[in-house]
């Protein structure tokens, strides 16, 4: 991301995630303060089929539901929990925040066919112990909170994309964490791979739009970089720069990663997720 402006200065040296094979799926771990626990996925050994090859974490773009069903299992088998435990709502590009506050609701949407409470929303906050929570990418933007509220440790997981951002997503996600009791100057924040600048050309009315809402670095060259509105709101409601890692990682220009500026809507979906031990 730009560094330009001197309001946003964040990690970019990517120090703060590991990368590693669980079980032959490759992920990259987030160094996160136990007990916490933040992982984010790519494309590699899972059993969808092309063009959801192969990995593919989302049940909504066409794929095969039990395929899905499947990699879920895989990449729940490499971290140590079941599939049907894994919190991962249908997302809507929106700016709604999920909370789950109840153990009754641990795995809702685990199964594609069945409705929840949560659905849709774009981003989920938990201190529930055990309760993995899942977000699905495609060149938006995974953004992974970390931190304590009320003396407990709490997790919020945000998808952010363009308009989800642009509507206040992340905004939303480190109020609610706030709202429970959290300190803003003492949360963490994980971004996960994302399109970057390079990939992500826009038509001169989107850009304005993104210009407006974040300032002119925000968009160069007509290219919007997506981690910079991300991590402008996250300064803004709080966060201290040095508790901001990005992991610098372009989904459009790196094949192991599901892109869909570069594949289009046939495409699959990779995974944050996070929970406390
Ligand atoms: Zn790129």
């Amino acid at each position: 991301m730009q560094q330009d402006d001197p309001h946003i200065s964040i990690d970019n040296s990517g120090a703060a995630f590991t990368e590693e094979e669980r079980i032959d799926i490759r992920l990259w771990r987030f160094d996160a303060a136990a007990p916490m626990n933040v992982f984010f996925s790519c494309r590699r050994n899972g059993v969808s089929k092309p063009p959801y090859d192969s990995l593919n974490l989302g049940f909504f773009v066409e794929d095969d539901a039990g395929d899905v069903h499947r990699n879920r299992q895989l990449l729940g088998r490499a971290l140590g929990h079941k599939a049907s435990c894994i919190t991962s709502p249908r997302q809507r590009h929106s700016a709604r925040v999920g909370v789950l506050d109840s153990e009754l609701d641990i795995g809702a949407g685990s199964r594609m066919a069945v409705a929840n409470r949560f659905d849709p929303c774009d981003a989920m906050v938990t201190s529930v112990q055990s309760a993995p929570l899942l977000l699905q990418f495609a060149d938006c933007v995974p953004v992974v909170l970390t931190g304590e509220a009320a003396d407990r440790p709490i997790i919020g997981v945000a998808h952010a994309g363009r308009l989800s951002l642009v509507a206040g997503i992340v905004t939303n996600t480190v109020k609610t964490m706030t709202d429970a009791g959290a300190d803003p100057g003492s949360l963490v924040a994980a971004l996960g791979p994302a399109v970057k600048p390079c990939c992500y050309g826009v038509d001169e009315e989107t850009a304005a739009q993104f210009r407006e809402r974040f300032g002119g670095a925000a968009v160069d060259d007509g290219r919007i970089d997506l981690k910079y509105g991300v991590a402008k709101d996250l300064l803004d409601a709080g966060l201290a720069a040095g508790n901001i890692h990005n992991l610098d990682i372009c989904t459009s220009c790196d094949e192991d990663f599901f892109s869909y500026r570069r594949d289009g809507p046939a495409t699959g979906r990779q995974g944050a997720i996070a929970w406390i031990d």
